[in-house]
């Protein structure tokens, strides 16, 4: 009968080991919009250890300031368009610019950013057995000609237009992703994700949700582009950022659209701004860009039934959530 010996001294290498967390979370993009707030919900889960990597084209430090320094956190400045080393377990791969200002301001990066970066996203997932998820977009249904749209339509987009480098290059993404899945057996998602708002988003970037909540608060008119009569389906962040998690904890590999169903035109949407917001505000009417597309409302039933996810908040909801943060960036005071 053996006597019980103490444990010998754990090594300095296990014990490091022990403290390490449980999952080494990648997220391209992350100090953008939608990437802060996801990395926001990824870090409250003590498991996780996040690492940002992002080239500050759209997204700033200001985003994350509140992890920096965590030990669980990351932050790297670096262009997904050059080539990374790091050893990962997932990767949340978001980096692009994601409003037709920005990713019509320089294309040709644009499209570099969503075939080189995403290829080399799945490079890097190939090398370290990573699971890699894609934010694609509703523009790879370009101007629809099926309504709602389900992710079984392939699209109506035009491949020479000033939006190609935006949708046509989220459709190639999507195209390596699935490339990558059958010939090297990696494991991808790919989230098609429809209008996004909520706060962060920047106040200038020239979204339609963010231009007609600075306008109200500033006085300005509404800048209502003609028609007007062209809808979208707006899906608050922290709905966006649940589909996102649940979709890379699933086991499908999508392409799942992740919106809100709410269909709403641009004269409805600055109606609701003008009625919650700013009553004086006045509408105007103004040219629009080429190849806007006329409708967009997701077909969610595949997200309903793979991931169990639906949108709880509702625009009505969401639009003074976002003015309260645009009124505390800008310094402004409420009046009402
Ligand atoms: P965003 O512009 O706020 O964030 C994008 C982030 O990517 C920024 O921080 C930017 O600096 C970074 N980035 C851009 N190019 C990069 C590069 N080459 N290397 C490293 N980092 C780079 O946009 P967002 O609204 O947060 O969108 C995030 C993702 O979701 C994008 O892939 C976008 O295409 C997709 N998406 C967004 C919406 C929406 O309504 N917001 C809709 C559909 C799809
Ligand atoms: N890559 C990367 N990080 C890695 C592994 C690869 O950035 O850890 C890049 C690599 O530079 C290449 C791309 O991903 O440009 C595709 O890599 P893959 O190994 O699939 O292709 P290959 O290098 O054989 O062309
Ligand atoms: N839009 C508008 N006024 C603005 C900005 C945009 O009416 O100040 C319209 C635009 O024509 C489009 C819709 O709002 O029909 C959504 O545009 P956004 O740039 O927000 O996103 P998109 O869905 O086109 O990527």
């Amino acid at each position: 009968h053996s006597t019980t010996k103490p444990p010998p001294n754990p090594s300095p290498l296990r014990s490091a080991k022990f403290f390490q967390a449980n999952m080494r979370i990648l997220v391209t993009g992350g100090a953008g919009f939608i990437g802060s707030h996801l990395v926001d919900k990824l870090m409250e889960n003590e498991k996780n250890e996040v690492i940002v990597v992002d080239n500050y084209f759209t997204g700033s430090k200001d985003n994350l300031r509140q992890w920096i320094g965590h030990p669980r956190f990351e932050l790297i400045r670096h262009d997904v368009t050059e080539p990374l080393l790091i050893e990962v377990d997932q990767i949340y791969h978001l980096a692009c610019p994601a409003s037709p200002i920005f990713y019509k301001y320089n294309p040709v990066k644009t499209i570099k950013t969503n075939v080189i970066g995403t290829l080399n996203m799945l490079g890097l997932a190939k090398r370290v057995g990573a699971r890699i998820l894609l934010t694609s977009t509703s523009e790879v249904y370009g101007d629809p000609l099926v309504h709602p749209q389900d992710e079984s339509y392939w699209g109506n987009v035009n491949p020479i237009g000033v939006r190609s480098c935006y949708d046509e290059g989220k459709r190639v993404a999507e195209t390596l992703m699935f490339d990558y899945h059958r010939q090297h057996g990696i494991e991808i998602r790919i989230a098609r994700i429809f209008n996004t708002y909520g706060p962060r988003m920047n106040i200038d970037d020239g979204r339609v949700v963010s231009n007609f909540i600075a306008q109200a608060i500033r006085d300005e008119p509404l800048t209502v582009q003609s028609p007007g009569t062209q809808t979208r389906s707006f899906c608050y962040v922290s709905d966006m950022v649940d589909g996102l998690i649940r979709l890379m904890q699933g086991n499908n590999t999508g392409p799942i659209n992740i919106g809100n169903p709410g269909e709403f035109t641009m004269i409805e949407l600055a109606e609701n701004v003008k009625e919650l917001i700013n009553p004086k505000v006045e509408i105007i009417s103004v040219e629009n860009t080429p190849d806007d597309p006329r409708q967009r409302k997701p077909d969610i039933t595949k997200a309903k039934e793979l991931l169990g996810w639906e949108p709880k908040i509702k625009l009505r909801e969401g639009l003074p959530l976002m003015e309260e943060d645009f009124l505390k960036r800008l310094g402004i005071a409420r009046t009402n």
